[in-house]
């Protein structure tokens, strides 16, 4: 087999040799060793985020629009007026969902370089009457850009309403802590932060307010109170889990905390990104975001200034190299995509220079 290249996108990611190796068993989804499992990836996914009995983790099969779909048409009943608060392609994404649902949404928006400004979510809490949910992404992953959670959670929470959050590109890796942070749902899937393999999704949400939602989706596949009932009564999963996949994922969550965390994790992300940043803009490529804003998970550049730039042909050139890159997703602007998470390190990316400079001269 030719050398495997590594992935530096947004995900699915480059996945160490122990967690794809998890995935060479064949389970019994109704046995007791997947039992014991599921109830080790519940467990091991409330500590990632210190979440007490006051939440369930909650699997579900498929990619991390299955679980925003889900926990929107789960939460939302047919009284409840959502606001998104959108800064790029993830939060129009949510809605897209809630448009789709036929629930009341409304929406407050960003430019895609501009972080969710808590003032004026504060605002609009206080100027439109009745909404009793927000919805907002931790890590636009359009960008790279990290949104103030806390500080949008303490004002959602101070109105009363329900936060649910798209942690997709942060859960894993940066600090969220649900022993100070009010919100009624954390959603996230097991192909970014967590190293894991594509194919599980899952909600941190809060039980109180799980409880009172039986019924409410009106789709089966997606109800998360139902799902959260089954795995609750039997331990077992509704319908057919991706048991391999179910697998690969505990080896990466106890791969996580041999790491020492999130914070570890962190850590090797933010050095990766800070070798990839610095070398970049000594070739002349800039970083879309201003630093204030930036999350080390997936950086966005700008073709250099008066140069035909041709993505398909660097990504190709880099993809012989044995780099995978990816493109932007800005409406308005080019700009191609680096990242930094994933089973990759500091040393892969001063590599990943050496072949960008050869390219680009
Ligand atoms: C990856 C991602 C998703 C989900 O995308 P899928 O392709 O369905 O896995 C949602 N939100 C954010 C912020 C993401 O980074």
């Amino acid at each position: 087999m030719a050398r495997e290249k590594l992935l530096l996108t947004p995900g699915p990611l480059t996945t160490r040799i122990e967690t794809r190796r998890a995935m060479l068993e064949d389970w019994g989804s109704r046995d007791a060793p997947f039992i014991a499992l599921t109830a080790e990836l519940r467990r091991r996914l409330l500590d990632v985020v210190h979440a007490g009995d006051d939440f369930v983790a909650v699997p579900l099969q498929g990619s991390g629009t299955f679980i925003v779909e889900a926990a929107l048409s789960t939460l939302l009943d047919r009284d409840a007026k959502l606001l998104v608060l959108a800064n790029g392609a993830y939060g129009e994404r949510m809605l897209k969902i809630a448009q789709r649902l036929g629930r009341s949404v409304e929406t407050l928006s960003w430019p895609e370089d501009q972080a969710i400004d808590p003032a004026k979510v504060a605002a609009a809490l206080s100027e439109r009457a009745g909404i009793t949910h927000v919805a907002m992404v931790h890590c636009e992953t359009t960008t790279g850009l990290l949104n103030p959670l806390a500080e949008v959670a303490g004002v959602v929470a101070g109105h009363r309403a329900g936060l649910i959050i798209d942690a997709m590109s942060s859960f894993g890796a940066l600090p969220i802590d649900l022993r100070s942070l009010p919100v009624t749902a954390l959603l996230a899937s097991s192909n970014k932060c967590l190293e894991g393999a594509p194919g599980v999704a899952f909600g941190i949400v809060a039980r109180s307010a799980l409880a009172r939602c039986a019924e409410i989706s009106p789709s089966l596949s997606l109800d998360l109170h139902d799902q959260w009932r089954a795995l609750e009564s039997s331990g077992q999963w509704r319908f057919t889990p991706p048991v391999q996949v179910v697998a690969a994922l505990v080896e990466a969550l106890r791969l996580l905390e041999a790491e020492g965390g999130p914070s570890a994790r962190l850590r090797r992300y933010q050095a990766s990104f800070d070798v990839l940043a610095g070398g970049m803009q000594r070739l002349g490529f800039e970083l879309y975001l201003d630093r204030a804003v930036q999350a080390p998970i997936i950086a966005t550049f700008r073709p250099r200034a008066g140069e035909p730039f041709d993505f398909d042909r660097l990504h190709a050139a880099l993809s012989d190299k044995g780099f995978i890159i990816y493109p932007g997703k800005l409406t308005r602007e080019e700009t191609f995509r680096i990242g930094c998470i994933g089973a990759v390190e500091p040393a892969d990316f001063e590599r990943l220079l050496i072949e960008m400079r050869r390219i680009t001269i």
